[in-house]
């Protein structure tokens, strides 16, 4: 591990601009389970089939109780050293930080700018929707005091703000990142990568040239076909390339 981080550092250093996309791997360390992970599953449910139009549909009621649970474990939860090394590189000029995590962690830690790929789990917007709930506001009641929460423009049902599985990304969000994947590094932190279209972007990065480096314990769908990869935790293995790397 210790000539892989070394080959990362180096990289890293020459690099002129340098992008990071994070998965739940990074909020791990927070005490936030991965949905993949032992912990994923909720009350016996695929997290699948809770976070999507036809799971709300089914039982609006269910999947709020999931969201109202994963809000309260997430409201408590700190940052950990991941997200604090990555915020410190969001201040590097041709640094873009690009996360598929909903929970606001990278926000907490001070990350600035930061592309959502997937949303945030603070915010919720109308299930209809009407004209006054269509955009997403910020919402921080954890627990609601009734489930599921109704829209207060119009009286329907709200839905939390994430992008579920079958529903299509904002387009800004994934023209930005579009336009990030056109770096000289590329670093692919705590993500299964099998979700799409946020795991095609290493694949973009390196078509393009990057050099491109996976951070995470276990052997993804991408271990294959990064150029660096680094078998171990992100909160251990940026605190070290930051160690080796000054922004
Ligand atoms: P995933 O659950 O599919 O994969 C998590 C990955 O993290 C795994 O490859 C695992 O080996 C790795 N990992 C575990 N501990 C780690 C550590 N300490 N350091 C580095 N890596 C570690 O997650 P995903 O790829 O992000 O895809 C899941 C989808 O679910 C995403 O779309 C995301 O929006 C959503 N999700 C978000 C959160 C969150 O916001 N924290 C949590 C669960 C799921
Ligand atoms: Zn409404």
């Amino acid at each position: 591990m210790t000539d892989s981080i070394q080959a990362a550092a180096d990289a890293l250093r020459r690099a002129r601009t340098i992008t990071a996309m994070t998965g739940a791997g990074v909020s791990t360390a927070s005490g936030i389970p991965t949905f993949r992970g032992a912990d994923g599953l909720w009350k016996k449910n695929r997290p699948e089939l809770l976070a999507s139009r036809e799971g709300f549909e089914n039982d609006p009621r269910l999947v709020w109780e999931w969201y109202d649970w994963r809000r309260q474990v997430i409201r408590d939860a700190k940052p950990n050293p991941a997200h604090d090394v990555l915020a410190a590189w969001t201040r590097r000029p041709g640094f873009t930080l690009i996360t598929q995590n909903v929970d606001g962690l990278h926000e907490k830690a001070g990350a600035d700018p930061l592309i959502r790929l997937h949303g945030s789990i603070w915010h919720v917007r109308c299930w209809q929707p009407c004209d006054a709930g269509r955009r997403p506001w910020r919402d921080d009641t954890a627990p609601f005091p009734a489930l599921p929460p109704k829209c207060p423009h119009c009286g329907d049902l709200v839905r939390p703000g994430v992008v579920w599985f079958g529903e299509n990304l904002d387009h800004e969000d994934v023209a930005a990142a579009t336009a990030a994947a056109r770096c000289d590094v590329f670093l692919t932190i705590g993500t299964s990568s099998v979700v799409y279209p946020a795991a095609g972007f290493v694949h973009q990065a390196r078509s393009y040239g990057a050099v491109t480096i996976e951070i995470n314990p276990e052997t993804t769908e991408a271990s294959g076909e990064v150029d660096i990869s680094i078998r171990g935790k992100a909160e251990e293995v940026l605190v070290e390339l930051s160690s080796k790397f000054e922004v």
